[in-house]
């Protein structure tokens, strides 16, 4: 669906906005909060967000804790728990906010969280009828999230990736198949592929070069070595809180009561191990080495007001099957969600310069299923989702050039150099490159309601002889 207009949000001189940066300047006009780098227009984590996440702090040897994003800051929700300062909790939510990742809070189901997003909000709003002893307590339990390390917010135990964006099945067929692009199911189902749960990392964390078995060229030889194609996908992902029983589904209408939160996620993909292994069956060894998991999950609640229609359904397709269609899915099932895509080149780094923005795109008019689809299709043969369980869009590409997630797209399967910082060129990614992704949510027709944001997801490629295990990029 590329075609030759040039993706209109997409600007290659703007700067990548840090989260919370320069977020004071100008205020927000929605509910406000006293810590006040919550208010500014541009922060990610205003009081209608409060996200939820897991940290460790360096000095603490490595012990999680839930946080709750907020301006520039994670509130330690275990710690607020255990002051009583969200009132008279239940025994187990209190656990539920002292564990070390999110499964069992967000286990007990989407009002306990609700509850607590409202204690939360109480607590931190600027009318906030706290004493100002109280207060203090708070601001004793606040870290600013550039100080903190950040974990994968669930214990994940299964990984579904799906393909929802007709414009990638598109641009991504027609390289392969120019005559017949996109496969004749796509219209009927969210096609999937079952994913790697065990090699997800958090943002921030390096990931090594994978190397496999590929054919070098159309027909070439079979050879072993590093990937000469190491590809990213943009992606949204969806963390399950409530699961279902073996042998039972999940309706359409009741999926969101089963969704814990959205974040942002990276499929890093190694097109030609791909291309080589994926005949007849699915991606593998291209995909399992690494997955990049955003760091917050920002929950339904919060995103209510950024709900729309999905992407319009094609006009030859058939009818969706009563298992996939619900009349409210259909006006309000998806969400506006625009996500930006930048690389940093080790030269770049090097020179101090400025990561490139290379796509940009929006997640609902970008996406042909919506989430609450893609849980009914999960689990309509019986099979049982659990807490945790981790759901990634598929590739998100937008119909201009400059939208589309990956780089395959981009370059037109390698056929196309990007230009990146000051004349360097990329097709792949090479060593050393960092790819950050970042998206926001917002209502140009209702200033009232204030911005909310992903926070970002973030990884470097480091050499595949050279690799270090687990080591943050800083
Ligand atoms: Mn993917």
């Amino acid at each position: 669906m590329s075609g030759d207009a040039r993706n209109p949000t997409l600007a290659s001189t703007r700067s990548l906005i840090v989260p919370n940066d320069d977020c004071e300047s100008a205020v927000h006009r929605g509910a406000l909060s006293w810590i006040t780098s919550a208010n500014g227009v541009r922060s990610d984590f205003p009081l209608a967000n409060l996200p939820f996440c897991v940290f460790a702090l360096p000095s603490d040897s490595g012990k999680r804790k839930i946080g709750v994003g907020i301006g520039r800051f994670v509130l330690d929700l275990g710690a607020v728990a255990e002051a009583g300062l969200l009132g008279e909790l239940a025994s187990d939510v209190s656990a539920g906010c002292r564990a070390q990742e999110l499964n069992r809070l967000f286990g007990m189901g989407r009002e306990t969280v609700r509850e607590l997003r409202s204690a939360l909000t109480m607590l931190l709003a600027q009318d906030s009828p706290l004493r100002e002893r109280e207060r203090d307590s708070v601001e004793k339990l606040l870290y600013a999230q550039k100080d903190v390390v950040f974990e994968l917010p669930f214990v994940v135990g299964d990984y579904t990736d799906f393909l929802t964006s007709l414009n990638h099945a598109t641009n991504v067929g027609r390289l392969y198949r120019p005559d017949n692009p996109v496969l004749p199911n796509f219209s009927s189902l969210p096609v999937a592929y079952h994913g790697r749960a065990s090699s997800l990392i958090p943002s921030g964390v390096d990931f090594i070069r994978p190397q496999g078995q590929y054919r070098q060229g159309h027909g070439g030889a079979v050879t072993f070595g590093p990937t000469c194609k190491l590809d990213l996908e943009v992606e949204i992902g969806l963390f399950i809180g409530r699961g279902n029983a073996l042998g039972t589904t999940i309706p359409i209408e009741e999926a969101d009561a089963h969704v814990a939160g959205l974040c942002l996620l990276n499929d890093w993909s190694a097109r030609d191990i791909q291309a080589w292994e994926s005949q007849p069956l699915g991606p593998f060894l291209g995909k399992s080495f690494a997955t990049s998991v955003g760091s917050w999950v920002v929950t339904l609640d919060a995103l209510e007001p950024y709900r729309t229609a999905p992407a319009a359904r094609q006009s030859e397709a058939d009818p969706l099957l009563p298992y996939l269609h619900d009349a409210l899915d259909q006006s309000v099932g998806a969400f506006e969600i625009h996500l930006d895509t930048w690389l940093l080149t080790g030269a770049m780094r090097e020179a101090g310069a400025e990561p490139t923005l290379i796509s940009s795109a929006e997640f609902s008019r970008d996406c042909y299923w919506t989430f609450a689809q893609m849980i009914a299709h999960h689990t309509v043969n019986g099979c049982n989702l659990r807490c945790g369980d981790l759901l990634g869009s598929g590739t998100i590409s937008g119909p201009y050039a400059g939208s589309e997630g990956s780089l395959l797209e981009l370059t037109k399967g390698g056929s196309a150099p990007l230009t990146v910082g000051h004349g360097e060129s990329r097709t792949f990614l090479q060593d050393g490159d960092e790819i950050t992704i970042t998206a926001y949510c917002a209502r140009a027709d209702d200033p009232a309601v204030p911005r909310i944001g992903f926070g970002e997801c973030r990884a470097r490629v480091v050499e595949a002889a050279t690799a270090s295990s687990h080591s943050n990029v800083n």
